[in-house]
């Protein structure tokens, strides 16, 4: 059964993990009673696994996606970039993902490096990309696109971004994953102005657990420029450390309290998030589970994921 069959017929439940960098970091999620062994107690129906744009840790992407494979746990997704890339290494890559039995793939650009103007390879924006995948396999992927609520952040405007947004449809794409969006109000008006520019694929909400005040702050505005609520601003502002949550050796006396009391207050705020977002009629929900376990199970069982299969 594919990702789209599933997303047919029910609300789908997924994980995000990361090709970690070092041999301890593979251990943790990859051996035995690691991480991904205790994802799979939670039974999601798919596990996407990150890739670095222009190919960087291709070697433990795919390793991580095989693992997942040849646990027959859950359906191995990859996140697959077309910068840096030509035609010929692009088919190449996938057929090796093909060659071991790993067959979605969510078709994206990738962050252009600073100071790029272009991708510096064969193919320019997701739209060829996903076209470029259903000319050289045809049917052999399962393909998502990443569609963004708040309109990606080098869009001319949130139309064109909509309207690129028809195109990965039109050339063949599946179903959408969303980037970090905490603005309700503008994911229900964007939820309606896609619906209205006739796009029907399937949305799978990506949600990032609010655990760490840093990597929130960092994952909002180093890229996404994502609009932050105020609920949020507040549960940051009420457990600021201080001088600054990047500082290394923070000047803070109540540093740990804080770090606990923020990550909380994070947990309530990302359950009512999933809460709020499911009242919207979305299809899935794809946690980020940032390699780890315990807190991403509590969100996933106290909103009531693990009842959607
Ligand atoms: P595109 O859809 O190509 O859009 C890029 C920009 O170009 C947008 O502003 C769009 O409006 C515009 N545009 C699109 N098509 C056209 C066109 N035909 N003509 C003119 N303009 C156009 N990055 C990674 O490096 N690795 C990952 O694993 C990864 N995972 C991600 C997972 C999710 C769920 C999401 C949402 C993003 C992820 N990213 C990842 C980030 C992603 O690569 C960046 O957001 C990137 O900047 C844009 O990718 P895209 O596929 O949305 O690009």
């Amino acid at each position: 059964m594919s990702v789209s069959d599933i997303l047919e017929t029910r609300n789908a439940f997924s994980f995000e993990v990361f090709p970690p960098k070092t041999d301890v970091g593979m251990e943790k999620l990859c051996g035995e009673g690691g991480v991904l062994d205790q994802l799979y107690t939670l039974n999601p129906d798919y596990i996407s696994c990150t890739y670095g744009a222009g190919g960087t840790n291709v070697g433990k992407n795919l390793e991580v996606l095989k693992k997942i494979k040849a646990d027959g746990k859950c359906i191995p997704v990859t996140h697959f970039t077309c910068i840096g890339n030509t035609k010929e290494g692009i088919k190449e890559q996938l057929q090796t993902y093909l060659d071991n039995g790993i067959d979605h793939m969510l078709a994206l650009r990738g962050d252009l490096p600073f100071g790029w103007t272009g991708t510096g390879g064969d193919l320019h924006y997701a739209t060829e990309l996903v076209k470029f995948v259903r000319q050289e396999f045809g049917d052999k992927f399962t393909i998502a696109v990443a569609g963004s609520p708040e309109g990606h952040i080098a869009c001319r405007s949130l139309e064109a971004d909509i309207a690129f947004l028809k195109q990965k449809q039109d050339n063949g794409a599946d179903y959408i994953m969303t980037q970090l969006c905490w603005d309700m109000d503008q994911f229900r008006y964007w939820l309606d102005a896609i619906r209205a520019a006739g796009i029907w694929m399937p949305v799978d909400v990506g949600i990032m657990p609010i655990l760490d005040q840093a990597a929130t702050i960092n994952m909002a505005l180093s890229r996404n420029g994502c609009v932050m609520p105020r609920e949020l601003c507040e549960i940051i502002s009420k457990n600021w450390i201080f001088p600054n949550p990047f500082e290394k050796e923070p000047f803070d006396a109540n540093v740990a309290e804080k770090k606990a009391s923020f990550k909380e207050a994070g947990i309530e705020y990302t359950i009512r998030q999933i809460d709020e977002y499911r009242a919207c009629g979305i299809n899935g929900i794809h946690l980020y589970a940032l390699n780890k376990f315990d807190d991403v199970a509590r969100i996933a069982k106290e909103a009531g994921l693990l009842d959607l299969i």
